[in-house]
């Protein structure tokens, strides 16, 4: 790793972005207090805030920003104030802008599971205690951006079209983050297609038993075909590690494995892009909710989602998963202890939700336990 301070560039955005990212510059802060990692941080618009403020959800500069950050760290964007707005400045166009120029083709979404949290999933205690996955989804090609695609007339009807179309380096390259983050993880990567009824499926498994044999013989590859990969998620999905899958598979598996670890406010995920000069990845960390209108401005939304998208930040682009696990073990501890903010609450447990900044004080008296 370089010596110059590694830059962070954070995008608090809309509705709850602000509030739980409120909560992540006090993690952020500690770290740099008690473990010397430190950050030189900045912030800046997107999403409805820059269009209130600039008339755009992402300025030209801001995304000149983003590009040159080692890392940048993403609250949420949109709001029902924002719904009458043209397509081309929506505040997701912000978001969508970042992804696209940074080419952030793996998307990675863990499966984690808090053992205090067990009850919250939809599946038996046994099934998801102690889960700890992660499915990378290919996230820049495929069946959403192939061509052709349209809805045609053919005769006297008409046909919707779609393209699964994947080139060898497109499938080359998200089999690597797959199998780079396998060994920062435990060496085991499940590449999942439909290679039984579709050519691209075919291409994508021979890619990837490729790059596995050629670079990276030390970690575990199976291979899956989607469909029996989504069963085999919901009956144990503990046999997993690392899944890497196309984009409309990796869209399925990533929300069906989400909701086996319980509440929105908890999930994390990451984009992942080409390495830059420096060795990190391009690289962008969100949490998977959205801004939450509903409770925006109470101090009511859960911050988790954002300080564990921080903490795969530490682990993914700077190189101190010590320091992510920590993290997480704090959150862990926090959530042992009972602390919950409302979302955490099932309606027949009663229990006083704590508030949002309750909540980072609680992930930051776990730390401070923690040295
Ligand atoms: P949402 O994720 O904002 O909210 C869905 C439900 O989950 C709401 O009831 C909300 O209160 C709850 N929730 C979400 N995050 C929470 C948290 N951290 N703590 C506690 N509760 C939480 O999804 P939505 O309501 O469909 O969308 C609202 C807005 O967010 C829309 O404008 C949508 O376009 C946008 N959105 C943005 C992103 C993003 O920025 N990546 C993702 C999804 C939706």
């Amino acid at each position: 790793m370089p010596m110059t301070t590694p830059s962070l560039l954070i995008l608090p955005g809309d509705g709850i972005g602000p509030e739980v990212m409120a909560e992540v510059r006090r993690v952020i802060d500690w770290f740099g207090a008690n473990r010397g990692l430190t950050f030189e941080v900045s912030e800046d618009l997107v999403g409805g805030a820059a269009y209130d403020a600039h008339g755009t959800p992402l300025t030209d500069a801001t995304m000149a920003k983003a590009q040159s950050a080692d890392a940048v760290l993403l609250g949420a964007v949109g709001g029902p104030k924002y719904d009458v707005l043209d397509f081309s400045v929506k505040p997701e166009r912000g978001l969508l802008r970042l992804r696209k120029e940074m080419d952030l083709f793996a998307n990675l979404r863990p499966a984690q599971c808090f053992d205090a949290l067990a009850d919250f999933s939809s599946l038996k205690k046994d099934v998801v205690s102690g889960l700890d996955i992660m499915i990378v989804r290919e996230l820049t090609s495929g069946i959403y951006f192939g061509e052709p695609r349209g809805i045609f007339t053919e005769g006297n009807e008409r046909v919707g079209v779609n393209t699964q179309r994947y080139t060898e380096s497109e499938i080359a390259r998200v089999a690597r983050a797959a199998f780079e983050l396998a060994r920062k993880r435990s060496n085991k990567v499940c590449s999942m297609e439909k290679a039984n009824v579709m050519e691209s499926g075919v291409l994508w498994r021979e890619v990837v038993s490729e790059i596995g044999a050629a670079e990276y013989p030390d970690v575990a590859l199976s291979h899956m075909y989607a469909d029996a990969g989504a069963m085999q998620l919901c009956r144990w999905p503990k046999q997993f590690d690392v899944i890497v899958t196309d984009n409309l598979f990796g869209d399925l598996l990533s929300d069906a494995a989400a909701m086996l670890t319980g509440s929105l406010g908890m999930l994390p995920s990451a984009s992942l892009g080409a390495p830059m000069e420096n060795g990190r990845p391009k690289a962008l960390y969100e949490p998977v909710h959205g801004s939450a209108p509903d409770i925006a401005g109470q101090g009511k939304a859960n911050p988790i989602a954002c300080v564990l998208s921080f903490a795969m930040a530490l682990r993914y682009s700077f190189d101190a998963g010590d320091e992510a696990d920590r993290l997480e073990a704090a959150v862990g501890r926090v959530l042992a202890d009972g602390v919950r903010t409302a979302d955490l609450i099932l309606p027949n447990d009663g229990g006083a939700p704590v508030s949002t900044g309750e909540m980072g004080d609680a992930i930051l008296g776990a730390l401070d336990s923690s040295l």
